[in-house]
């Protein structure tokens, strides 16, 4: 059988532990013997990111915008654990973080699903996906515990010395305060990745916030929304039959635990982070999860949403089988080669990214599955495997 070929190769970022162990099996038993694969190999293990001082992370994020598209492996977060236990030379910074540092983009999360696993909202028939806001708002934030009576007020200096003051609050006794901010430039950039992975997706787009309380704060980000909907994307909207549709947050909530799914839900940064786990714990599990960062200008960074399972991996040093679900890595290959076959038109690449999560789907459908799966699932046989003879299943469905 000859091999599907690739033009423009994947940025390849390697990462760490048991989905390191993956990573390999990935490649070896389900894309290598039918995909001449083209990638740029970058490894983002600590051991390299420690020998090289973190460049190869920035090289690996700068080598995505020139390319496009990037598949990235779960990497270590070191700690102060972990600095012993690989004897760093410093604590680097999440690579995540430096990646979308980068690249400047917007994360968007949506489970894997499959029938016999049902999510707990029981109307939900298609998958939700989150797209984060990941800067500002209260994970930037500056606080005060006030200590008694005084007043708390709200200071901007322009760089001429024109100063703007509000009154917070005048104090009669203890209590606390905090000041946030957000960029125009970063809001404009959130809600350009949003319609952007909504007309991709072909997928409707809410966007909620609470505007009629913060009228100047969560009312700006409505009004940039809108200002970019109407200027780029009105028309594209309407030419691929989706719509753009905007609420209070409250509002967004009620109907999203009554709505079918098959929506992209645009999430303020606190919002997105507390509704994120929200829809992962309803779908089941962290292994079903999906994750791609999208840049303003279409760079696209696919990942899986959990780490790099450090329990299994003590298990594997110790020789025991381990049985981790390689599902929400295998779909960031499949979303890595499906954009790639897209961006280069290999409509032969774009059908195997299709019937790689085809034949991965009906094989956990038919019972083959990772322990996770074992009390999630509802189906009449369950054969619990090893992660190589999940991934050996799947390569002989396809
Ligand atoms: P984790 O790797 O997501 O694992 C937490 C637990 O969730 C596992 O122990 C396992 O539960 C279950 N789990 C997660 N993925 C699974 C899979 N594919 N198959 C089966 N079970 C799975 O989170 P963590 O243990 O908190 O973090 C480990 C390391 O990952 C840390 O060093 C952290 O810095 C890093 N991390 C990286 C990323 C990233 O690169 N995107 C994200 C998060 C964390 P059981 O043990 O009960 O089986
Ligand atoms: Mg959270």
């Amino acid at each position: 059988m000859s091999k599907i070929q690739m033009t423009t190769p994947l940025v390849e970022m390697d990462g760490d532990e048991m989905t390191r162990i993956i990573w390999k099996q990935i490649k070896d038993i389900v894309l290598l013997p039918f995909v001449d694969l083209k990638t740029e190999y970058f490894d983002l293990g600590l051991v390299n990111r420690d020998n090289t001082n973190d460049q190869v992370t920035i090289d690996s994020a700068n080598r995505t915008k020139e390319l496009g598209v990037a598949v990235k492996c779960a990497t270590i977060t070191p700690n102060a654990q972990r600095m012993t236990e690989y004897n760093l030379k410093s604590m680097w910074k999440s690579p995540n973080g430096t990646i979308r540092a980068i690249l400047d983009g917007t994360v968007f999360r949506s489970p894997i699903m499959v029938k016999g696993i049902s999510p707990i909202v029981s109307t939900w028939k298609k998958p939700i996906t989150i797209a984060r806001h990941a800067y500002g708002d209260v994970y930037k934030n500056t606080e005060i515990k006030v200590p008694g009576a005084g007043k708390a007020e709200l200071v901007f200096t322009a760089e001429d010395g024109t100063v703007i003051r509000e009154t917070i609050m005048d104090f009669d006794a203890p209590g606390i305060i905090q000041g946030i901010h957000n960029k125009n430039k970063s809001i404009e950039s959130f809600a350009k990745s949003c319609f952007t992975y909504a007309l991709d997706t072909k997928q409707d787009l809410w966007f909620a916030t609470k505007d009629t309380i913060s009228k100047k704060y969560d009312h700006t980000f409505k009004d940039i929304f809108a200002e970019v909907f109407e200027a780029e994307f009105k028309t594209k909207f309407e030419e691929a039959g989706i719509e753009y549709f905007y609420t209070l947050i409250d509002d967004a909530v009620a109907r999203i635990m009554k709505c079918e799914g098959g929506i992209l839900w645009a999430c303020k940064n606190y919002d997105g982070d507390v509704m994120s786990d929200m829809l992962a714990s309803a779908n089941g599990s962290l292994a079903m999860m999906t994750s791609v960062l999208v840049s303003p200008d279409g760079k696209y960074e696919y990942e899986a949403a959990h780490g790099t399972v450090t329990r299994h991996y003590y298990k594997y040093l110790k020789g025991e089988t381990t049985s981790t679900n390689p599902m929400a890595t295998l779909f960031a290959w499949t979303g890595a080669l499906r954009k790639r076959a897209q961006l280069d038109g290999l409509a032969d690449l774009e059908a195997f990214a299709d019937k790689l999560e085809k034949a991965s789907i009906e094989t956990i459908e038919e019972g083959t599955i990772t322990g996770d799966l074992k009390n999630l699932i509802d189906c009449p046989v369950k054969n619990v495997v090893n992660t190589e003879d999940f991934l050996k299943a799947i390569a002989a469905k396809l």
